[in-house]
């Protein structure tokens, strides 16, 4: 599926965003333990103030997990690769830059200093839990429960977390060892498509599970675009 080579146009342009963008102090997998540990602490420390929990209340986590799976797929289909108002950057940094770092034809970042450009960036996770999921969470403590509170930070951080790693492991070299596994092999193959320049606008926009791609009608399949060459 992917050549070994990184095409030269992607080279030349992994080599200038390098040297512009990625200082000499950046780590890898500083970031990687940052984004990691800031949701896998949240999450434990939010899980820890739950109690007595009752049924309903944890029904409205599998209710967050379909909403969150549609803000994804939105947000990715919108201004991720849309330029709005006011989300330029977003759009910048996701189809102008992750998508010319990353083509179908070359998936895997070469170092540890390419995780800048797979990673969202710490302060869009800082913004996330400040501006977001804790006012939210926090509506829910007040309008709902304590609990439906507390699930609700643990889900919404939860799911920024599963949306980081699959992603990540999309980006992974093709020989590491989880590319193996049956469900990230798909997931990688379902994110391949979506990095084909001539299909990022239309497919693939689900990063952590397709159900957003198969209710839209935006899931490319093979056999169907076999039949019927994309325009
Ligand atoms: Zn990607
Ligand atoms: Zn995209």
């Amino acid at each position: 599926m992917e050549p070994s080579a990184v095409p030269r146009q992607v080279h030349t342009f992994r080599e200038e965003y390098r040297a512009q963008a990625i200082g000499p102090g950046y780590r890898g997998w500083a970031h990687f333990a940052f984004t990691s540990l800031v949701c896998l602490g949240g999450i434990t420390l939010a899980l820890g103030r739950v109690e007595g929990v009752r049924a309903w209340e944890l029904l409205g986590v599998p209710c967050m997990v379909v909403l969150a799976n549609g803000v994804e797929f939105l947000g990715h289909r919108g201004p991720m690769h849309h330029s709005r108002r006011g989300l330029r950057r977003l759009f910048e940094r996701h189809t102008a830059q992750h998508h010319r770092f990353f083509t179908h034809e070359a998936m895997a970042y070469e170092s540890s200093r390419d995780f800048k450009m797979v990673l969202f960036p710490p302060v869009l996770l800082l913004f996330f839990l400040g501006a977001i999921a804790t006012p939210l969470a926090a509506l829910c403590f007040l309008l709902i429960s304590a609990n439906a509170g507390w699930l609700f930070l643990a889900t919404a951080l939860g799911y920024y977390l599963a949306y980081e790693w699959v992603h990540f492991s999309t980006h992974l070299p093709r020989d590491h060892w989880s590319a193996r596994l049956p469900f990230v092999r798909f997931l990688r193959r379902h994110h391949q498509v979506h990095h084909d320049q001539s299909r990022m606008g239309r497919h693939n926009f689900n990063i952590t599970f397709p159900l957003g791609d198969a209710l839209c009608g935006t899931w490319w399949r093979e056999k169907r675009e076999q039949r019927r060459p994309a325009g």
